[in-house]
């Protein structure tokens, strides 16, 4: 059974490599060899929250964007 991966990408990030836990989870059991990569790289258009990819072996990741702090805008003004 996959179970769903979320990761969390840089705010202003467009491209992003990320690691696969069901590859390297596998890659620790001895299955596949070992000798595939367990990251893999995607790309996030900036008008974009998120989106769901496929490692190279098919599991899912979902990519999320970090939402830039709201905090930080509303204490830009009091600093
Ligand atoms: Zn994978």
């Amino acid at each position: 059974m996959n179970r769903e991966q979320v990761v969390t990408i840089a705010a202003l990030a467009t491209t992003f490599t990320v690691v696969c836990e069901s590859c390297a989870h596998d890659d620790a059991s001895g299955y596949g060899g070992g000798s595939y990569g367990q990251s893999f790289a995607g790309r996030l258009d900036l008008d974009l929250d998120g989106g769901v990819f496929l490692c190279r072996r098919g599991h899912t990741v979902v990519v999320e964007r970090e939402r830039p702090a709201a905090e930080e805008l509303g204490s830009a003004a009091a600093a």
